[in-house]
Parts: structure tokens; sequence; C-alpha cells
């Protein structure tokens, strides 16, 4: 039950005024429901004005606010895609045009009528050999005390919004606020020279304020590492099994190689945990390569020969599918068998599938989150692995574990390279064991940038490639959060360069992307797989595990789309076999300095863990992908530099209060359980006993 101090926090945005059923969508569209959510809206960045007694001093690409006269109005032709122009001038009669395009322009008509004084603010550009304000941010018949401050907030916003509206509902969000007790530490506070909860969010809405964004990052940080800490002690909490396998089953296994020394460590570990009582909760981080999947089996194995069962969580269907094929290929030596079950078995199969799992008579599964839904259960399930773990939220992971009658133990599995300055915030609750050695005898993948204007000779060498027997990816971005508008030129960029590579290609080539029908995408992937197909044209549905070591070429569009960590993965992809493995990174002809930085690094090395080090480096001063990177540990407010600063403290803290006072009862604790609703992590707050 949600704390009835947070009760005004969580009223619907529906509630304030102006707010109907037409603004709600675009409200929605970006996230913001609840009145906490538009509190929390904290401005992109803030716009500092210059007021004007006229045009003589101004400079263009300025924020101004400016008094004018309207001469005249000049409405486009119907059908024209012109502006609708407001001629107006100062009192020297120095001339400069408003505009408004589209939709806006109805509006414009009646804002400035000819004759009439207004001020105007805005941003000033030229047109040709005019000044001119587009789309101004305000025009009101006062002076610019009763109408603009001179700084003003810069919104988030999504169609139908505009600045003025969302800083009225912003506005009365922060109107509505309670006082909250802290749940800061006093020492901290005091140091930081932080503002209380509401008065931080009041101040960071209205400037660059420092001190305010960081108690709010904070804040964020310390409940994302009081979750942690609570999922943690809940593990160790909860009666688990000691499991010992006799070997037996292992000892059959006849692999085409041996364990690198960083293999045959993380099993021990992994089996000395799992020997123990408490349950295991251990993240294996390895390279893209470096064969975590055979470490995952020997952990499997266990629990098998202690006659209990063991789940693989993939995270895609053809992840799923690939995983089960590989483990069905390793097992068949050792005469195991092993389940696939994704949410695509449907009728008698999955009935059987549910039965087996009931009654034990299916040791391994392998599958999708169709594997923790309500209607399957375990005879005994004992061990869950869960590969590419950032996939997954922990309440996902903790729903899987409720499964077995006692806490199973836990191995997450991610290639995802992340800078050690990160891993607490990311896996705070795990330990972790590193696979820091590749397997003998990969051969370095030869990386190359390359502008898209040399596309035609990209083209040449991938059919030579093909020509010789080999096999190549040909990757189009599509990143993962975009969405609307963006999406949609993705796939159909996607399918525009798959026309044109099947034109050459014939029959050669299959393509496969995110909104294909499933069995449509897995045919593909599997004539791919098989070697019937030579060139996969994909997005990046790719990106983890899958395993083709005949495909040696990778070509990657508009490489500078993406981020490094998930290049990196890409790359990963060729490279697995005995032949050398080439990766064309295909740029656009204009880059940011820094780009150009990132592609180079990724010439220069192959160390993922490097890479995502150098990566936090060259993106210190706060680039879009910043946020993505630190949004891949849920956090909206900490940016990167905040988080390396502030987490170490966050975490320390958030220990110290575990410590006195582990079921939050404490004045502190219980300002602290109101921290865990505001950053919806209230699983970490079911977790309490009793709580
Ligand atoms: P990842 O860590 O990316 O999941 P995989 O488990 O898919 O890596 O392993 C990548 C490839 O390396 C597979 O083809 C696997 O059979 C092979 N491999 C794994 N361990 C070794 C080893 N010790 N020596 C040689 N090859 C290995
Ligand atoms: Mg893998």
């Amino acid at each position: 039950m949600r704390p009835e101090a947070l009760n005004p926090l969580f009223a619907e945005v529906a509630t304030l005024e102006g707010v109907g059923p037409k603004l709600m969508r675009p409200l929605e569209r970006l996230g913001l429901t609840r009145i906490k959510d538009l509190a929390y809206h904290l401005p992109e960045r803030f716009v500092t004005r210059r007021a004007l007694a006229d045009l003589s001093a101004a400079r263009e690409g300025e924020q101004v606010i400016v008094p004018l006269s309207a001469i005249e109005h000049r409405a486009p032709r119907p059908g024209s895609r012109a502006p609708y122009r407001v001629l107006m001038q100062d009192a020297a009669g120095t001339v400069c045009a408003l505009a408004w395009f589209g939709k806006a322009a109805h509006a414009a008509r009646k804002l400035v009528p000819v004759g009439e004084r207004r001020w105007v603010a805005g941003r000033l550009d030229r047109y040709g050999d005019m000044l001119q304000i587009v789309h101004p941010d305000h025009i009101a018949a006062e002076s610019t005390a009763g109408m603009a401050r001179l700084c003003e907030p810069v919104y988030r916003l999504s169609e139908g919004l505009t600045q003025p509206r969302m800083a009225d509902f912003v506005g009365q969000a922060l109107g509505r606020l309670p006082e909250l007790p802290e749940w800061i530490e006093p020492g901290q506070l005091a140091r930081a020279d932080w503002p209380s909860w509401r008065e931080a969010l009041q101040r960071a809405h209205r400037g660059e304020d420092k001190a305010a964004r960081d108690r709010l990052a904070y804040d964020e940080l310390l409940a994302n590492a009081l979750a942690l800490l609570l999922v943690r002690a809940e593990g160790r909490r909860r009666r688990g099994q000691a499991l010992v396998g006799d070997g037996r089953l292992r000892g059959r296994l006849q692999l085409p190689f041996g364990l690198t020394g960083a293999q045959a460590r993380a099993i021990g570990e992994i089996a000395d945990d799992m020997a123990q009582e408490a349950p295991m909760l251990r993240l294996l981080q390895g390279d893209v390569g470096a064969g975590k999947t055979v470490v995952a089996l020997h952990a499997m194995l266990i629990a098998v020969e202690a006659g209990r069962q063991a789940a693989l969580l993939a995270p895609t269907e053809i992840l799923a599918r690939q995983h089960h094929e590989t483990l069905r290929r390793l097992l068949a030596p050792v005469g195991v068998e092993v389940a696939l079950l994704t949410g695509r078995a449907k009728g008698r199969e999955r009935e059987g599938l549910l039965m087996g799992l009931i009654d034990g008579s299916i040791p391994l599964v392998v599958g999708t989150h169709a594997i923790f839904q309500d209607a399957v259960s375990y005879r005994d399930l004992a061990l869950v692995v869960i590969d590419e773990q950032h996939r997954f939220g922990v309440a996902q992971r903790l729903a899987l574990a409720a499964k077995g009658r006692r806490a199973p133990h836990t191995l997450a599995m991610t290639a995802t390279p992340i800078p050690r300055s990160l891993t607490l915030a990311h896996y705070g609750e795990m330990d972790v064991s590193r696979l820091d050695e590749l397997p003998p005898g990969r051969q370095p993948i030869d990386t190359r940038v390359v502008p898209i204007g040399r596309l035609d000779e990209v083209v040449a060498a991938l059919a030579r490639h093909l020509e010789s027997g080999q096999q190549a990816y040909w990757v189009c971005p599509m990143v993962r959060e975009a969405e609307g508008a963006q999406a949609a030129e993705d796939i159909a960029a996607a399918e525009a360069r798959f026309a044109m590579l099947k034109a050459r290609f014939g029959a050669a080539a299959v393509l496969v992307h995110g909104q294909l029908r499933p069995e449509v995408k897995d045919a593909a992937m599997e004539r791919f797989a098989s070697g019937a197909a030579r060139l996969l044209v994909a997005t990046t549905v790719i990106e983890v595990g899958v395993d083709v070591p005949a495909a040696t070429l990778m070509v990657i569009e508009q490489a500078e789309r993406f981020g490094l960590a998930q290049l990196h993965q890409l790359r990963g992809r060729v490279g697995r076999g005995a032949e050398k493995s080439v990766c064309l990174l295909l740029r656009g002809e204009e880059l940011s300095e820094t780009a150009k930085r990132r592609l180079a690094l990724m010439r220069e090395t192959q160390d993922g863990f490097r890479i995502a080090e150098e990566d936090l480096q060259l993106r210190g001063g706060g680039e879009l992908l910043g946020t993505r990177q630190s949004g891949e540990a849920g956090f909206r407010l900490a940016d990167l530099e905040q988080t390396q600063r502030l987490l170490p403290i966050a975490h320390g803290d958030a220990r110290l209060l575990m410590e006195r006072d582990g079921g939050l009862t404490s004045p502190r604790g219980e300002a602290a359980r109101l921290l865990l609703y505001l950053f919806e992590r209230d699983w970490g707050v079911q977790l309490l006993r009793g709580g």
C-alpha cells in the first residue's frame, strides 16, 4: 500500500486545470501521467533572453524581448508552403518579420492587429535581408515584466503541446507538492548544501541550479541503491537449496575444446555458490564470444545431477531458439533432454511442455519470458540462468525466482561491457565473475570506417566476399528507443536497402527486422544460419547472441547513430570462425569531432571493457548518448557525470541505512520508503518484512 503522504503526487494529470482528453495523449506519450511525473519533468535547458529597446543592437541567433508595431500582414497563397508573415517595425523604423508555418498560422491572424504595438519574445534570425522571428514564444500587449521571464525553461514536448502549456502544467504540479520528511542523511545534506526535496524540485524548474539538480539525482541513485540492497537482503533471507552434483553428467560432455582459465574459474565460483544453501546471485560478465554458454551449461548440469530443474531465460525468440539448438547439440552425448518454451508454443505442444515441467520429466528448459508466466510451474526449479541480463528488469527476475519452492540460484549473464565505475549502479546486488580472457585462436577483426559516399565500392567488396563462399551481415540502424516517425523511417530505410541488395544478389539475401511476423523472421534467420542464404540484412535484432561462424563480413550503416557498446556487440557477430573477419562502419559525410573519435576507437580496439571506459570519457560532456547509457540502469535524472560522482556516496548511505534499520521503520527509514515509491522501485518495498 502506497503511503498516504504520496497521494497528491500520484493524482492523475487529468486533475489539473486545462488538461482535457485532447492533451492527455501527448502527455502520456511523454510518460507524464501523474502529478509527480510532471514535477520530475525537468527542463532540458533554459533560454535566457535580452530585453531590447529596439533592434539596433540586435544580434542574429539571439533570444530577445523587444517592442514592435505591426505594419502589414502577408498571408501565403492557398496551398503554398510559405509561412504566414507579419511585418513589424521598431521605434526607429527597422523592420522585422514574424513568421508562422502550418496550423500555427491560424492563431497568428489575430495576435497582432496592424498599427498596434506588442512585446515579442523569440529567437532572432535573418531571412534574406530581413530580420525574422519564427514562431515567437510570447506576444503580449504589456511590458516584459508581466509577460515573460528573462530566463525560461525549455521542456521536452510532444506533438500537441507547447512550451507555455507545459510550463503551466508543471507550475500547477509544483504547486501541489507536499512537504515530505527528509531521507538524506543530515551530514550529507549539510556538506553538499542541498535544499529539501520540495525546494529542489521547485528550484530545478526555475533556472540552472547545480545543487538542486544534484540533490534530485542523488535521490534517484539512493532509491536504486536501496532497492538493490533490499533484493540482496531478500535473497539472503529466503532459504535456497545446496546443490552438489556428482559430476556424472558433466563428465560425459564432449566439448571440441578445452576450457579457458577464465571459464574454469567462473565455473568453480558458480559451483561453490550453488553448494551453499543461501541462493546464488551471481553475474557472469564476459565480452561477446567469451564463451558464456558453456559456463551456463555446467551450472545447469549441476542442478540436473542433483535431481533438480534448471531454466535458461533469453531476451528474444531468436536467441532462445539458438540457445536451444546449441544446448541440444552439446547435450546429445550426455543424454539429457532440453525443452524450448516460447510464447509461440500453442495447444497440445504447450500442454505437454507445461506437464513436463510440473512433473519434472523436463529437467532443462530454454525460453523467452513465457517461462515465468503465471501458468507455468515447476516441480523443483533450482537454477535460473538469465542471458543478456540488461534486457530484463529486476522485477521480472524476482517473478522467476518466485517459481521455485525454495529460492532458486540465479546466474545472470551479460556481454554489455559496463565501466567499472558503473557496475555498482547496474548490478550492485550481485556477486560478479568476469570472463576476461577470450578463447584462443581468435583473429582480430579488421575494422574500417568508410564514408557512405563510397557505397558502390562497399557493395563490390561484398559481392567478392559472397562469391568466395562466405556469408555477411548488413546492419541498418533502428535505434532501440526510436518510436513513431523515426522508427517508420528506419524500417523504410532498411527495406529500401534490402531491395537494392536483393536486386543485386537475388535469393542469397534475406531480411530481418522487428516488425516482421515472427514466423517470417525465424524462417529468414534459419536460412541464414544453415547457409542457404548468404547475406542477412537486418536491423539490430541480431545484436545479441546470434552465432553463425561462417559469417565473416559485417557492414553497419550510419554507424555514428549507434552507441559504442551496441557497435561492439554487433561486431562480435563476426570473427567467430577460423577465417579472418572484416567490419565496415559506414558513416555519414558530416560528423562531429566526438563522433569521429568514437568511430576511431572502434577501429583501434576490440576490448569491450576498454571501449566502455573510453566511451564514458569521450561522452563526459553529456552528448545525447550519455543519457541513453545511464538510462540503461533505469536512471531518468542522474546523468553519467552525476552517477559517477554521487553513486558511491548513495550506496554508502544506503548500506548504512540498511545496517542500522533493515526494516526501514525509523523516521529516516520511513522517509526512504517514500523515495522507493517516487522512483517506482516499490518492488523494493514489497520485499520488506511485513512491508
Ligand atoms: P558468448 O559469451 O558471447 O555467449 P558463446 O558462448 O556463444 O559466447 O561462445 C562463442 C563461441 O566460442 C562458440 O562457438 C563456442 O563454442 C566457442 N567457445 C566457447 N568456449 C571456448 C573455448 N574454451 N575454446 C574455444 N572455443 C570456445
Ligand atoms: Mg551468448
